[in-house]
């Protein structure tokens, strides 16, 4: 029996070249963990029925002996990621029947490494939301407690890795929408650099701050997808070639924005649990000191401006003509409001109306030019402060998982839930969290995480860091 609870892309890996079981077994074993978990989980929205067949052609690459760092592993993508030939909905009902005719950058890249793509997950439609709830196609469960959300937008893809019933997955994060699932379910989350990983064939949020990455159980797990994933993409006019930024030799500053940590309705125990990971990282070797940041309580004030600016813009494609659903009025522009109006949710059409607002001609100036100011303002002064430091640490949500449906009706306090995540995706910064233990939520135990941040382009110090704090090296 293939235990998949604990087995880690590396183990399976070594498994699989020594020949103690075979990509078959292992889909199979995947295959047969979501019969089991995912009536109550919900975490996919479809397994691939290829699925086998890739398995099957990774075994006659194995026994070939060739050697890729994915072949014949399996992977879930998020439902908002192209695969060529599978439906990809991102999670709503206006694309419910579309067909991918190409796939995505970083599918392809999974492909060529060797990995089988198992299937396709659930998500807040469009990525919009931080619970999963914005799905058409119902609420992704919290594996640690199926009353709870798994987070979001990517929750799917979370739970999915969570639950034991894939190796890895691949999620997008706009403001937090891999890191926070991820800290929510107990895994490892990780958002690259903007530019680092080709958003060529990803459905659209917000184009300026999207990044996809990976969900794994393991900081090294994390690398391997990263390091397949990224690269200049000629399909990605702002992905940027591998030696863009100089390599930080490492030394090892942490800062906490000590202000934006105690200010921000962070729970007791999550604080308590966050000073522990501190104690962890100084017993490292770790200088840690406080610093200041005056501009970063802005970030999610900037991010819901610019994020639905650039979501109504992306999201006029979906007009009824070029994909997709398609409701007939009398006249074109009714087709239009009919289509739209069916096709989309109530956080969608929310964001689209916001978006449309900021960018209306009379408040451009005071919504959407301000806060690209100061975005640059909060990008400045982070880079700046990498020049002290080398990682930014927080809690990564103030929260361990919210219960279903109890943040639904308020959409204020479901975007708090971004609140440490967001300022990466405003900065364009690489970031992680890392599972950093639990907190007791009548009488559950439930995963929180720390969110590491590092300056552009240096993922190789945050990952250094990261497998530290989970004492992955040696
Ligand atoms: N929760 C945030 C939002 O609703 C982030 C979403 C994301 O990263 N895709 O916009």
């Amino acid at each position: 029996m293939i235990d998949l609870s604990t087995l880690t892309i590396v183990k399976a890996r070594q498994a699989l070249t020594k020949g103690e079981f075979t990509a078959r077994e292992l889909t199979e074993a995947c295959i047969s963990a979501t019969k089991e978990k995912d009536n109550d989980i919900h975490a996919f929205l479809e397994v691939f029925d290829d699925a086998l067949t890739q398995a099957d052609e990774a075994d006659k690459k194995i026994k070939e002996g060739i050697d890729l760092p994915l072949l014949g592993i399996p992977v879930a993508v998020k439902d908002n990621m192209l695969v060529e030939g599978h439906i990809a909905s991102a999670g709503s009902k206006i694309l419910e029947k579309y067909r991918a005719t190409y796939s995505a950058t970083a599918v392809n890249n999974l492909l060529e490494a060797g990995a089988i793509i198992l299937g396709r997950t659930n998500m807040d439609e469009f990525a919009m939301g931080s619970s999963t709830e914005n799905s058409a196609y119902g609420i992704t469960k919290n594996p640690h407690d199926l009353e709870r959300v798994a987070g979001g937008s990517s929750g799917g893809s979370a739970a999915a890795v969570a639950g034991g019933m894939v190796l890895a997955s691949l999620g997008s994060d706009t403001g937090g929408s891999i890191r926070q699932p991820g800290a929510f379910t107990g895994v490892v989350g990780m958002k690259p650099t903007y530019g680092r990983v080709s958003r060529s064939g990803l459905i659209a949020l917000a184009s300026s701050l999207d990044q996809i990455g990976p969900f794994t159980k393991t900081a090294e797990d994390a690398e391997i997808i990263y390091q397949v994933i990224n690269g200049r993409d000629p399909k990605d006019s702002t992905t940027i070639e591998g030696d863009a930024y100089e390599e930080n030799e490492s030394r090892k500053i942490i800062g906490i924005p000590r202000e934006f940590v105690e200010g921000e309705g962070v729970e007791p125990d999550v604080k308590k649990n966050f000073e522990e990971a501190v104690l962890k990282f100084k017993s490292l070797g770790y200088e840690v000191k406080d610093i200041s940041l005056e501009n970063l309580k802005y970030s999610l004030a900037v991010y819901y401006i610019l994020m639905p600016a650039e979501a109504s813009s992306n999201l006029a494609r979906f007009d009824g003509v070029k994909y997709g659903l398609r409701e007939l009025g009398e006249t074109g522009i009714e087709d239009y409001f009919k289509t739209r109006g069916k096709g989309f949710g109530a956080e969608t059409r929310r964001r689209v109306i916001l978006g449309t607002y900021v960018l209306s001609s009379g408040y451009y100036d005071a919504y959407y030019g301000s806060a690209v100011s100061a975005k640059a303002l909060i990008t400045r002064e982070l880079r700046e402060i990498f020049k002290d430091i080398d990682i930014l640490l927080t809690p990564t949500t103030p929260t361990p998982a919210f219960k279903i449906g109890e943040r639904t009706e308020n959409p204020l306090s479901m975007y708090l839930a971004d609140i440490f995540t967001v300022p990466a995706n405003i900065a364009g910064l690489p970031s992680i969290s890392l599972p950093s233990g639990t907190v007791l939520r009548e009488e559950k135990a439930l995963p929180v995480g720390v969110l590491l941040s590092a300056d552009l382009g240096q993922e190789s110090i945050m990952f250094k860091a990261s497998r530290d704090y989970l004492n992955e090296n040696g």
